[in-house]
């Protein structure tokens, strides 16, 4: 497979500079494919082909004027509807903010813009980035490629099915629990959580502040570190930005190499609760490394067992502070025109209807955490637990370079399956989200498809903070032996959606 929309960024990359493919060219085979299977898909929200194509131009402008190009220019991407890019709504799945046009653009789509990327639209998510199907997005789920009975994963699920779809090469998101990991493992791609601060939070819609990390999504893990490059880096813009050059995630994606290097496989990350082919596919990789010239050892991290707790504490209290902004006055939707008698009947008509049910549940649960009688016992020691789940990846790095686990427990569910049970909806971030607690670096790369339903299964390896390039080096590594061992990619069997019944 190696048409223009099957290529990888490299490639396309590679073909633009060369003058083998004008940009123009790359980026109208992806707006046609779009507007072939996103019917069915719906992984976009907003499509913008003319700037696309106005960008496209620009760049093989540039190529014929002899001017030097950068690593991905004219390399087409697609968004999460969580970024600010002026003249296109910036809705983050949510009624409230469905016609707001952004007066600004965040810092991720001023530096793919600089580095002469193009970009589609934007992608679909879960309200808020609440969520881990994508089912709860005010206009409508995205379906996962593999199987558009199922779910694409979440919240990122938009981004995470453009690429498995073949609509994009590449794509932004971003992981507060696992909002990129967790959609690229149920969708046979690749997702990178960057070390917190280490792309720029500027422009993004907040979800939990201490938590969200924006990311990239890709094919394989060389595209993604290319694209790590162009997004990460010190902003001025952004307090909690890391003022540190960027890991060197592109040398390590082209080293591959695990030789004598220690990886350590989390006890408390397995048993009950992981799918069957889930906990098949993660063992055959950790022997595939151990193959692979890699040290095996076994770690513990105790208090990981009550990350969850702190998480669904420390993220609604952070949500609901965040989300009182959209109070119906300062911009977003205001419920008939704000005619009501008070400020607050405003406000209180404008959220009932603008907010989804997730989105009101995490505003109670962290408005009632926060509260005076209440704030030591929830929040307070939620925090005390972040501190042990920090010290536990402390302990653990100390004994070896990286950790490895499932990235989910179990594989994409169907529709429906768990929207009635908020738990169990929760329960599909149980391995990623000790990282968004401690702030280190994470990813997660497409390891095989589960016997029992044929869905991708995806292994997350963890590295320290600032240490990125780690999951690159591992994570290639595991990507180049099992491209041997199948002949291909993993979704080289991705079914041909063309062919799929409509
Ligand atoms: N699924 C998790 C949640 O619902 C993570 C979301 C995210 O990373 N944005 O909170």
């Amino acid at each position: 497979m190696n048409d223009t929309i099957h290529a990888t960024a490299v490639e396309l990359a590679a073909r633009i500079a060369a003058g083998e493919q004008s940009a123009e060219e790359v980026t109208r085979a992806h707006l046609d494919r779009i507007a072939a299977v996103d019917d069915q898909v719906h992984a976009f929200l907003a499509v913008d082909a003319g700037r696309a194509l106005a960008q496209a131009r620009a760049v093989d402008a540039k190529r014929a004027a002899g001017e030097r190009l950068s690593p991905l220019a004219g390399v087409p991407v697609a968004v999460k509807d969580l970024f600010c890019y002026q003249g296109l709504p910036t809705t983050a799945g949510s009624r409230i903010l469905a016609d707001w046009l952004p007066p600004y653009n965040s810092t991720v789509v001023d530096r793919l813009l600089a580095a002469d990327m193009v970009i589609l639209g934007k992608t679909n998510l879960d309200e808020f980035a609440m969520g881990s199907s994508t089912e709860t997005s005010a206009f409508g789920p995205t379906r996962n490629p593999w199987d558009l009975d199922r779910i694409p994963g979440g919240s990122g699920g938009g981004s995470s099915a453009s690429l498995a779809a073949f609509e994009a090469p590449l794509a932004i998101g971003t992981d507060t629990g696992g909002s990129i990991r967790q959609p690229a493992s149920v969708t046979g791609t690749v997702g990178v959580k960057p070390t917190y601060g280490g792309v720029s939070r500027y422009g993004v819609i907040a979800m939990a502040s201490s938590l969200d990390q924006p990311g990239p999504c890709a094919r394989n893990m060389l595209d993604a570190a290319l694209l790590h490059q162009v997004i990460g880096g010190h902003d001025p813009a952004d307090s909690t930005s890391i003022n540190a050059p960027v890991p060197d995630v592109v040398a390590a994606a082209r080293k591959a190499d695990v030789s004598g290097l220690r990886v350590g496989v989390v006890t408390e990350l397995g048993g009950e609760g992981y799918a069957p082919g889930v906990e098949a596919r993660f063992a055959e990789a950790v022997e595939l490394l151990s193959s692979l010239g890699a040290e095996i050892v076994e770690v513990s991290c105790p208090s990981f067992a009550h990350a969850f707790a702190a998480y669904y504490l420390i993220m609604p209290a952070e949500a609901s502070s965040n989300l009182a902004r959209y109070d119906g006055m300062r911009y977003g939707l205001r419920v008939n025109g704000g005619r009501y008698e008070s400020a607050e009947q405003v406000m209180r008509a404008t959220r009932a209807a603008g907010f989804g049910d997730e989105v009101k549940r995490r505003i109670i649960i962290g408005t009632y955490a926060l509260s005076a009688g209440y704030y030591d016992a929830y929040y307070g020691s939620a925090q005390k637990v972040r501190t042990l789940i920090r010290r536990d990846f402390d302990a653990a790095f100390a004994q070896c370079e990286v950790l490895v686990s499932p990235a989910t427990p179990t594989t994409a569910f169907r529709f429906g399956e768990r929207l009635s049970d908020p738990i169990a909806m929760y329960k599909s971030d149980l391995c990623t989200i000790p990282t968004n607690l401690a702030g280190n670096a994470a990813a997660s790369v497409p390891i095989g498809l589960a016997e029992e339903d044929g869905m991708p299964v995806g292994l997350q390896i963890m590295a320290p903070a600032m240490a990125d390039d780690r999951c690159y080096l591992v994570g290639a590594a595991v990507e180049a032996a099992l491209a041997d061992r199948w002949g291909g990619p993993l979704l080289d069997r991705v079914p041909a959606l063309e062919e799929v019944a409509r």
